[in-house]
C-alpha cells in the first residue's frame, strides 16, 4: 500500500496530513496521530488553538498509550476522501474506552461529531457493531478533506488500536472475529453443559466449582469481546465497567477455590501450600468485595498481579504434585503452564514487545480456554484414578476379608480339635481310674453288660474274675497310704500283664478289688488266668524307700453260657461269693463252683 504523507502548513496549525486516496483494505492511523493528555480545557475549540509544541508524535507506540487520569486527545489532517472507492471508516478496535468523541473539523468548523463508549448507551455510536466504525466517506455534504480530532476518556488502558479501513476488510475483520468469538463460545458452552452432565452425575462438589470457574470465565471473556454490551445491556450504559471490574478478580476466586478443592490441599498440601493458598484465596475475596468500589484501572492492576501469582501458584502446586506421582497433576500443570504463556503473549502483545497478532491480542481468551479444556481432561483423569483406587482398595479389602475368614476358619478349627481333644480326653477320664489307669467300675458294668447280651446271643461262655487284695487294710495300716497307693499300681499292672486278648477287660471295681471280663472263655481258662494271676502277686515284692511288702490275692472266678439275657447280675454275684468263699479259705488262692 503506498501512503502518502504530507507535512503542510494550514494556517496556524501544522497538522500532519494523511492522504488516504490510495487504501487498500486499512491503514494503520495511530503512528501517524499526535496526541496529548493535557487536562485544561477539554473542548473540541480549545484543540484547535492548543499550540503545536503541545501534541505529540506517539512513536513507537503500538496500539497502547498507557494509563491516563485525563481525557487524550488525537488529530490528523485526511484528505483525498473525494477519491475514496469505497465505503471507508476510521475504525477504533476495541471495545471498552469510556467516552469517544470524534469530530471533523473544516476550517476549524465542527462539521461532524460522533460518540461513542461503553459510558454510553448502544445506540449512541454510528455503526450497530461491538467496536467502533466512523464513517469518512466523502458525500455531496462532505468535504474532500477533513481535520479529525478524536478524545477518549477511560479510566483503563488506552489502547488505541486505531485505523483507516474499508467497508469490506472490516466486515471481513469482524466476521472473522465472529468466527473465532463463535468457536470460543461454542467450546465454553460445550464444557459447560458436558460438565454439568458429569456433575449431575457424580454429584462431586469439586465439578460444581469447576462449573462456576468455567461460567465465570465465559462470562468475563463474553464482556471483554464487547458482546456483552452489545447484545445484553445495550441501554446500560456504566453496567460494562462494573461487570469487568467485577468479573476479573471473581474469575480468580472461583479458579482459586476450585484449585484449592481440586488439589485436595487441606489433606495434601504442606503449610507452605496451604499459606500460599489462603492468603490467595484472602487478596481475591477482597478483591472482588472491594472491586466495585476500587478505580477500574487499579483493580485491573491488581488483578493482574494477583492473577499472575494465581497462575503461578498453579503451576508450583501442579509441579509438586507430578513429582509426588499424582498422574492427573501432570495434565494440571500444562493447563496452567498454557495460560501463563498466553497471558504472557497477550500482555508481551499490547505492551508492543512483540509484534502484535490475533493470538497475542486474545491471548487471555485463548489460554483461558486451552487452560479449561486441559483442567476438563485433567478432571476426568483424577475422577478415573480415583476409580482406580476405588476397585483396587476394594479389591484389598476382600483380601484382607478373606484372608481374615481363612485365618478365622484356622482358628476355630484348631479349636475345635483342641475341644475333641479335651472332649475325648474326658470322655477317657470319665471311663479311667485316675490312680490304676486301668478301667472303672462304671465302664466295666457298660461293656459287660454289652458283652453279656452277645454271649447270650451267640451261646457262648463268658467269665468273670473278682480279685481282691489280702490284708490290704493291715499294708496300709504299716506302710501308710502313699506306699498303698503305689501297691494298688503295681497290682493293676501284675494283673493286667496276664490278660491278654484285647475283648478282655480289666477294671478296678472298689478300693483293692479288681475285676476282670473274659469273653468267649470258658472256666478251666479263666481258672488258668486267675491261678497265673495268683502266683503273679505271690511272686512280686513291691518295695520303695525302707517299705517292702509282698502281696497276695484272693479270686472268685465264675463263668457261665447266660440262659437268662436279663439277669447278667448274678453271673457277678456268683464270682462275688467265691471270691468271698476264697477268703473264708485262707486267702492267696482261687475259688471256682464245685
Ligand atoms: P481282706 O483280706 O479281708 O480283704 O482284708 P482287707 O484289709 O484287704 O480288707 P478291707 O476291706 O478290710 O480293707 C480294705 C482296705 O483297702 C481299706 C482301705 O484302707 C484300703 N484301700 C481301699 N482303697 C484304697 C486306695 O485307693 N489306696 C490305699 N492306699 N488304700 C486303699
Ligand atoms: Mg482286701
Ligand atoms: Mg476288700
Amino acid at each position: 500500500m503506498s501512503v502518502v504523507i504530507l507535512c503542510l502548513s494550514i494556517n496556524a496549525h501544522s497538522t500532519e496530513v494523511l492522504d488516504i486516496s490510495n487504501i487498500k483494505d486499512k491503514i494503520d492511523l495511530l503512528s501517524h496521530l499526535e496526541y496529548h493528555t493535557i487536562a485544561e480545557n477539554d473542548d473540541i475549540y480549545a484543540q484547535t488553538e492548543l499550540a503545536d509544541e503541545r501534541w505529540l508524535a506517539p512513536q513507537g507506540v503500538k496500539g497502547n498509550l498507557g494509563h491516563s487520569d485525563n481525557p487524550a486527545w488525537f488529530r490528523i489532517t485526511l484528505t483525498g476522501l473525494d477519491k475514496l472507492k469505497e465505503q471507508t471508516y476510521i475504525r477504533l478496535n476495541y471495545p471498552h474506552h469510556d467516552y469517544i468523541d470524534v469530530y471533523y473539523l473544516q476550517q476549524d468548523n465542527v462539521i461532524k461529531h460522533f460518540q461513542g463508549g461503553d459510558q454510553r448507551i448502544f445506540s449512541e455510536r454510528p455503526i450497530d457493531l461491538r467496536i467502533y466504525l466512523f464513517p469518512i466517506t466523502a458525500t455531496a455534504a462532505n468535504p474532500a478533506s477533513i481535520d479529525v480530532y478524536i478524545r477518549v476518556a477511560s479510566p483503563g488502558p488506552l489502547m488505541m488500536p486505531l485505523d483507516i479501513i474499508t467497508y469490506p476488510k472490516a466486515a471481513d475483520d469482524e466476521r472473522s472475529m465472529y468466527l473465532w468469538g463463535g468457536a470460543y463460545f461454542g467450546i465454553m458452552a460445550i464444557m459447560l453443559i458436558y460438565n454439568t452432565f458429569i456433575w449431575v452425575a457424580t454429584r462431586d462438589f469439586t465439578y460444581f466449582l469447576y462449573l462456576v470457574y468455567l461460567t465465570a470465565a465465559g462470562a468475563l471473556q463474553f464482556a471483554l469481546f464487547g458482546f456483552g454490551f452489545k447484545y445484553l445491556w445495550p441501554d446500560n450504559p456504566g453496567f460494562n465497567n462494573e461487570v469487568i471490574i467485577f468479573l476479573t478478580p471473581f474469575m480468580q476466586l472461583t479458579a482459586v477455590i476450585f484449585v484449592l478443592k481440586f488439589v485436595d490441599i487441606e489433606n495434601t498440601g504442606t503449610k507452605l501450600d496451604k499459606a500460599i493458598g489462603v492468603t490467595l484465596f484472602i487478596l481475591v475475596t477482597l478483591l472482588t468485595i472491594v472491586s466495585l468500589s476500587l478505580p477500574y484501572a487499579t483493580v485491573l492492576t491488581l488483578g493482574h498481579i494477583i492473577g499472575l501469582s494465581a497462575v503461578t501458584a498453579g503451576i508450583y502446586i501442579g509441579i509438586k504434585g507430578w513429582m509426588r506421582g499424582v498422574k492427573a497433576a501432570r495434565i494440571f500443570t500444562i493447563a496452567w503452564l498454557a495460560n501463563l504463556i498466553f497471558i504472557a503473549w497477550y500482555l508481551f502483545d499490547i505492551t508492543g514487545m512483540v509484534n502484535a497478532t490475533v493470538i497475542g491480542g486474545q491471548g487471555i481468551a485463548i489460554g483461558s480456554i486451552v487452560e479449561l479444556a486441559l483442567l476438563s481432561i485433567a478432571f476426568a483423569d483424577k475422577i478415573n484414578q480415583e476409580k482406580e483406587l476405588r476397585i483396587s482398595t476394594q479389591q484389598e479389602l476382600l483380601e484382607v476379608q478373606l484372608d481374615t475368614n481363612i485365618k478365622l476358619d484356622n482358628k476355630v478349627r484348631e479349636r475345635t480339635q483342641e475341644l475333641e481333644a479335651v472332649n475325648e480326653q474326658l470322655a477317657r477320664l470319665s471311663i479311667t481310674d485316675p490312680l490304676t489307669s486301668l478301667y472303672n467300675r462304671r465302664h466295666f458294668d457298660k461293656v459287660y453288660i454289652d458283652n453279656y447280651y452277645e454271649a447270650f446271643r451267640y451261646k457262648k461262655s463268658i467269665a468273670i474274675l473278682m480279685i481282691d487284695i489280702d490284708h490290704f487294710k493291715r499294708l496300709n495300716d504299716l506302710n501308710g497310704h502313699a506306699f498303698g497307693d503305689l501297691c494298688l499300681i503295681k497290682a493293676a499292672q501284675l494283673i493286667r500283664g496276664n490278660i491278654h486278648r484285647p475283648t478282655d477287660l480289666v477294671a478296678r471295681y472298689g478300693g483293692e478289688e479288681f475285676i476282670v471280663m473274659l469273653p468267649d472263655t470258658v472256666i478251666t481258662d479263666a481258672l488258668n488266668i486267675a491261678e497265673s494271676i495268683r502266683k503273679a502277686f505271690v511272686s512280686t515284692i513291691v518295695s520303695e524307700g525302707r517299705h517292702s511288702e509282698a502281696m497276695t490275692v484272693s479270686i472268685g472266678v465264675h463263668a457261665e453260657i447266660p440262659i437268662d439275657r436279663e439277669n447278667w447280675e448274678k453271673l457277678l454275684k456268683d464270682a462275688d461269693d467265691l471270691l468271698y468263699q476264697a477268703k473264708n479259705n485262707g486267702r492267696n488262692q482261687v475259688a471256682i463252683a464245685s
